[in-house]
Order: C-alpha cells, then sequence, then structure tokens
C-alpha cells in the first residue's frame, strides 16, 4: 500500500496513472465526503443518532406503531440537510464522471449532493431525503420543506396512509442490491471515499472488488486506514482537498 500525503505530487501523479489506466472506476461514498457541506456524521459525537436513538425512532416499526415519533427524527434530519451544497469532493466526483473517468457512485449518504453536485449515475443505497414515500399505495412525492417546521404528519393523498420519508429505515431492505452488484462485478478500481463500510451492504463491497481482480483506494480524512480489505492506495487527508487534486493530477497525465 502506498500513502498519499497532501503536497506529495509524485504519489499523487502514480495514483492518477493507476486511476486513468484502471478500465472501470466506481467510487463509494460515506458520511465523511458530506462533512465539508456541514452535514455531521450522526454517528460521530453529537450527531444524530447520539440524540435520536435508531431503536427507538428509525426502525419501520416505530413508523407503523408511531409514525409521529418517526417524524420527530424525519423533522430533525429535515433541518440538517435543508440548503445544504455539494463541496469540492461531490464536485471532483463529477468532474471524474465528465472526464470518463468514472462510471457512477454508490452513496450511503440521502443527501442528494452527488447529483446537485451533477454526478449523473448515483446508486442510493440508503434511498433519499427529497421525497416521501407511500407504503400502500407506493406513490413518491417530493418533500415540501415546511413540513420541517410543521408539527402535523403529511398523508397520501391516494389513500391517506401516513407518509415516510424515502429513506431506508432499520428493519427494511436496502436499496438496488443487485443492481449494485451487477455493477461492481466488472470494476478495475473502487475509491472508497468518507465511509469506513462497516455496514451491509457496502462492507462487502471492497472485498467483492478485491476478489475480482480490482484495485482499492480508500480516501479519508483520519490518518487511519478503517478498510479491513488490503487498498492499494491511501488518500489521507480532507477529502475536499485530496479528491480536487487527485482530479488534477489526472486531467495532466
Ligand atoms: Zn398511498
Amino acid at each position: 500500500m502506498r500513502t498519499v500525503r497532501r503536497g506529495d505530487q509524485a504519489a499523487l501523479a502514480e495514483t492518477a496513472a493507476v486511476l486513468r489506466a484502471a478500465g472501470k472506476v466506481v467510487a463509494l461514498t460515506g458520511a465523511g465526503i458530506s462533512v465539508g457541506s456541514g452535514i455531521p456524521d450522526f454517528r460521530s459525537p453529537g450527531g444524530l443518532w447520539t440524540v435520536f436513538s435508531p431503536e427507538q425512532y428509525a426502525t419501520i416499526e416505530v413508523f407503523h406503531n408511531d409514525p409521529a415519533k418517526a417524524w420527530e427524527l424525519f423533522r430533525a434530519l429535515g433541518k440538517v440537510l435543508v440548503g445544504k451544497e455539494p463541496n469540492p469532493a461531490h464536485r471532483a466526483l463529477a468532474e471524474l464522471e465528465a472526464l470518463g473517468l468514472l462510471a457512477g457512485i454508490i452513496t450511503q449518504n440521502i443527501d442528494n449532493l452527488h447529483q446537485q453536485a451533477g454526478s449523473s449515475r448515483v446508486f442510493e443505497i440508503h434511498g433519499d431525503h427529497q421525497h416521501l414515500q407511500c407504503l400502500h399505495c407506493h406513490s413518491l412525492v417530493p418533500v415540501d420543506p415546511h413540513l420541517y417546521q410543521s408539527t402535523t404528519i403529511p398523508h397520501c393523498a391516494h389513500c391517506a396512509t401516513p407518509l415516510k420519508p424515502n429513506v431506508v429505515l432499520f428493519g427494511e431492505a436496502v436499496r438496488d442490491l443487485e443492481a449494485i452488484h451487477a455493477f461492481v462485478a466488472d470494476c478495475d478500481l473502487l475509491l472508497v471515499i468518507g465511509t469506513s463500510a462497516q455496514v451491509y451492504p457496502a462492507a462487502g463491497l471492497p472485498s467483492l472488488v478485491r476478489q475480482n481482480g480490482g484495485r482499492l483506494f480508500e480516501c479519508k480524512r483520519e490518518s487511519v486506514l478503517a478498510l479491513s480489505t488490503r487498498v492499494d492506495y491511501f488518500l489521507s487527508g480532507a477529502v475536499e482537498q485530496t479528491l480536487p487534486a487527485l482530479v488534477e493530477a489526472c486531467r495532466k497525465r
């Protein structure tokens, strides 16, 4: 494994060359890529999960039994996400796609920031916070941010069932799993960005790529590797700096 530190142009050029030579590059992103947009990791100290315990607010059983309680969490989450904008790390991935060097993104985030940055191929494992879904008739409607200030629960216009934000709760199936596995089956390089990939299904993707002969880059703020699978290049440092630097190096060739 080679660690690429800030300012090490030789290491950066080597990393960029490996990326350019890879046939199919896919990114796997998590909370760490959105920290620079002002969205704290829910699991970090003071994060949402320390205020609203997942067992008491974020399971599908809680939503069925007491939607008002689940909506307390959704409102708090909505207030965190509303008005947030992509940061240079999101934009760097959109630029990689535009350069023809990134096939798509698999994200654990629900904040829509990859799409806002211009990425067009995004798998949202945990759904999105921009829509409400009816679990009864399966209608999907855009969320009105005013709801976050209200105390009432929205109901489906077709069948009057309480609406649920289109995010995957604990106890619900994750999204697009088959499509994601098909998408990474021929992946030559997986960029693991801002996630320790310890939670299923993201946890299985690095080793899957590795088994198929692909390479792994890990990009994260902390200086310690999180992946248990062997990593080829570790871009250490704030992803809002390391990813734009990598894209710049890819442009130079
Ligand atoms: Zn309905």
